[in-house]
């Protein structure tokens, strides 16, 4: 059979409707697709031992010759046992293979293969159970580096390997898309090279060149996605020049005196305001750094000039709360501010879209609602983002359109999560970056302990301590509701005892603190009763929020103290470093307590990390090297394509390598139009094809 890219894996001998549905479920239909579905590792199967030499650790390939004819023997129905004795001049090897019938005929007395698996000793005897064996001389899977593939039910890693393996010949119809002065530059291996040898590698340096090259290759074309963005936006249009003001009139607006660190970022965001070129500008400050008064003092200068602003909060919660503070800061000062949300009713909605467009609302606060198409605004001239992970390149691309007369929106983004640093340089590419480096003064740290079940009534007391001395507790689950089938593919239990808000309050409510004032929030409540539970803990009448993750982001209540996180094991570090960022906002002493019953040792290594620190910066550098970048930015959605290979935690210096190659390749083709670089141009709009705003 010739192999092309476009072979269906059906005509594949072996592969028939069941199999082939199966590896459609990894995204693979075609021969090109096996080639570029990587392996996430390798086993190292070139070092073949002696029977005597043998360790007995880990799997090994002894070289041996079959001393006898396999013996097949059914034990019982439904179990069928081989068993082979193998020698070499070392010694004899007893083989067992269980319900592998075709090993009797496959192993031939008097041949020589080589065996796969891992050696075992009973007294003197030397076994190996079920392993993998191939001729001598015949080999594709022993003897080499073989490949270990990210596999699905049904589709073995030996099936996809040899799949793969016949599919190695059309590397070579894979074009070559990293143009030549790339290469050269750079010393990357070629395109089929890479291809093949990222499967199936001579050696460690052939596996590295490949690895390098591909890696190389993906971070090129997201680089290179980035710096034309940027470049294009910097030559698109004016911004709105907002006039300076007077700050002090501002600060005199504000319950405290602003920060060093928040004062520089104000004037920062005021000197972008006033250029007369858009601002795009990332404001990085962790959790309670006082990112709020930088947004108002934004939005604040933008009504003084006449102008409209909007700000977007990640979740309705946090819109609501955000209008509330804001309304009572800026209101005084003839600010006007408004509320956009999914859940206001058609008639409210239609009311607030014809104030923004007459202009009447000059601050707009709300959730994504604010862009949808059909919003239209008067002088937009400012948009503020809260909590930017949230809200990706393809959203800001959107926003850019928002303006018109051929002006651009300021971009004010705002985020709490400390992005590491060759995240940042992806991601924030296109963005000039503030850090509020400082917290307001009076903070008191937050104590954080790892806790296990056998000191839970303990914690109760605690949380009855709280309330006693007037304050009030976060009690945060990782369920809304018990469902069984949330379970976690590789659980170790599928009896879930994940606690559930709604059962577990109720459990609270009538076993624990029967004289407490409990409520609870949760993403599924109705948007009105969401703002119900968090007006009620607000205003201190709650004394107890049991509460799921919407609490996570920006969430304000000084008089919170404590928060106590179950099942804290099944959240990422920094998503737990935000929600202990929802206490000790105030002047209170404040904890936070993991509560965790995992038996995993890094599990437990994570959240100790998590109480020793409480600098975002390193917490999120660890969450990258333990689950990679998904948790910061989710999936495709947020305009950051899928790396296969690139590891963003350990490429540092490669990624600043194919930075410079894509930079410097723009800066000669600005618009991609060289012949030679058209396929740059046909992958970086492919990589960015779920975002078509970008590149339309
Ligand atoms: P975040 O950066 O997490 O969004 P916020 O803007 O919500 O932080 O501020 C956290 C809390 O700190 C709020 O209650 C706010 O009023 C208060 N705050 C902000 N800046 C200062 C300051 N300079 N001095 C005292 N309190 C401040
Ligand atoms: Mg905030």
């Amino acid at each position: 059979m010739d192999i092309t890219r476009d072979t269906p894996l059906t005509s594949f001998p072996g592969v028939g409707e069941a199999r082939a549905k199966k590896l459609e479920k990894l995204g693979l239909s075609s021969a090109g697709d096996l080639l570029t579905w990587y392996p996430r590792d390798y086993e190292d199967r070139r070092k073949v031992y002696s029977i005597r030499d043998a360790p007995l650790e880990g799997r090994v390939c002894i070289s041996a010759m079959a001393a006898e004819h396999p013996r097949l023997a059914r034990i019982r129905k439904g179990l069928e046992l081989v068993q082979v004795k193998v020698v070499d001049h070392t010694g004899a090897l007893h083989l067992t293979f269980f319900n592998q019938g075709y090993v009797e005929r496959a192993i031939r007395a008097g041949e020589d293969y080589i065996f796969y698996g891992t050696v075992e000793e009973q007294g003197r005897r030397r076994t190996m159970v079920n392993p993998i064996f191939e001729r001598v001389g015949k080999q594709s899977f022993t003897g080499c580096i073989m490949p270990v593939y990210r596999l699905t039910a049904g589709i073995s890693n030996h099936l996809l390997a040899s799949l793969v393996r016949q599919a190695l010949p059309c590397a070579a119809q894979f074009p070559e898309t990293l143009p030549q002065s790339v290469r050269q530059e750079h010393s990357l291996a070629a395109a089929e090279f890479s291809l093949k040898n990222i499967h199936f590698p001579k050696d460690e340096k052939a596996l590295e060149l490949a690895r390098r090259r591909l890696a190389f290759e993906e971070l090129f074309y997201l680089a290179a996605g980035f710096s034309f963005l940027k470049s294009r936006r910097s030559q698109g249009g004016e911004g709105v020049s907002i006039p300076p003001c007077s700050k002090a009139e501002f600060l005199s607006l504000l319950p405290f005196v602003p920060t060093a660190a928040q004062s520089r970022v104000m004037d920062e965001v005021a000197a972008d305001m006033a250029s007369g070129k858009p601002m795009n500008r990332l404001v990085q400050g962790d959790v309670g750094s006082g990112k709020t008064a930088v947004a108002a003092y934004a939005g604040w200068l933008c009504a003084q000039g006449g102008c409209q602003a909007a700000l977007m909060a990640p979740t309705e919660v946090l819109a609501e709360q955000h209008f509330k503070s804001l309304s009572a800061l800026l209101a005084p000062a003839g600010v006007r501010v408004g509320l956009l949300t999914g859940s206001l009713t058609a008639a409210e909605k239609k009311k607030v879209r014809a104030a923004l467009a007459e202009g009447e609302i000059d601050f707009a606060v709300g959730t994504h609602a604010l862009i949808s198409a059909g919003v239209a605004f008067r002088r937009l001239a400012l948009i503020v983002a809260d909590e930017q992970h949230r809200f990706g390149v393809a959203q800001r691309a959107a926003l850019a359109s928002k303006s018109g007369e051929g002006t651009s929106p300021h971009v004010l983004v705002m985020s709490a999560t400390p992005i590491p640093r060759t995240l940042a340089l992806i991601i924030y590419g296109d963005l000039d970056v503030s850090v509020i480096d400082q917290l307001p003064p009076g903070r008191t740290p937050i104590e954080t302990y790892v806790v296990r079940e056998d000191k839970r009534q303990r914690m109760y007391g605690f949380v009855r301590k709280q309330v006693a001395e007037g304050r009030q507790v976060y009690i945060i689950c990782p369920a809304v509701e018990e469902n069984p089938d949330a379970a976690l593919p590789g659980e170790e239990s599928p009896i879930l005892n994940l606690k559930a808000v709604k059962t577990y309050a109720e459990k609270l409510q009538k076993e624990v603190f029967p004289d407490l004032r409990l409520g609870i929030l949760h993403g599924k409540m109705k948007p009105r009763e969401k703002e119900a539970a968090m007006a009620a803990f607000t205003c201190g009448e709650t004394q107890v929020l049991v509460a799921t993750t919407v609490v996570e982001v920006g969430v304000d209540v000084p008089n919170a103290s404590l928060i106590i996180i179950e099942n804290a094991d099944r959240f990422g570090l920094s998503q737990l470093h935000q929600l202990r960022g929802r206490v000790g906002r105030g002047q209170h002493p404040s904890h936070c307590v993991l509560i965790t019953s995992t038996r995993s040792r890094e599990a437990m290594e994570r959240l100790h990390t998590l109480a020793s620190t409480t600098d975002g910066f390193q917490i999120s550098e660890e969450d990258l090297k333990a689950r990679g970048p998904g948790d910061f930015f989710g999936n495709r959605q947020h305009g950051l394509p899928q790396m296969k290979l690139a590891d963003l935690a350990g490429d540092m210096r490669l990624l600043s390598q194919a930075q410079e190659a894509a930079r410097s390749l723009l800066d000669r083709d600005p618009q991609l139009i060289q012949p030679e670089n058209r396929p740059v141009w046909e992958r970086v709009r492919r990589l960015f094809a779920d975002t078509p705003d970008i590149f339309n």
